[in-house]
């Protein structure tokens, strides 16, 4: 399963997330200052604050292009 990076918008802190490929997940619980997060744009809190966007609403000839 993809990791990915995200980074809390309220506190800043940053932490290694599986990212689901059935499902889109729009919210999560930040270790840094325990609040859960939720998406507010786009599809789910990895395209919202993560370094990498998720699978799911993505063509897979867009992703090859960026790596
Ligand atoms: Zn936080
Ligand atoms: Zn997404």
């Amino acid at each position: 399963m993809a990791k990915g990076i995200i980074s809390c918008p309220k506190c800043g802190h940053a932490q290694d997330m599986e990212i689901p490929e059935a499902i889109c997940q729009f919210s999560y619980l930040c270790f840094g200052c325990k609040e859960t997060i939720l998406s507010e744009t786009k599809c789910c809190v990895f395209c919202d604050y993560g370094d990498k966007p998720c699978h799911s609403g993505k063509k897979e000839a867009e992703v090859m292009i960026v790596e």
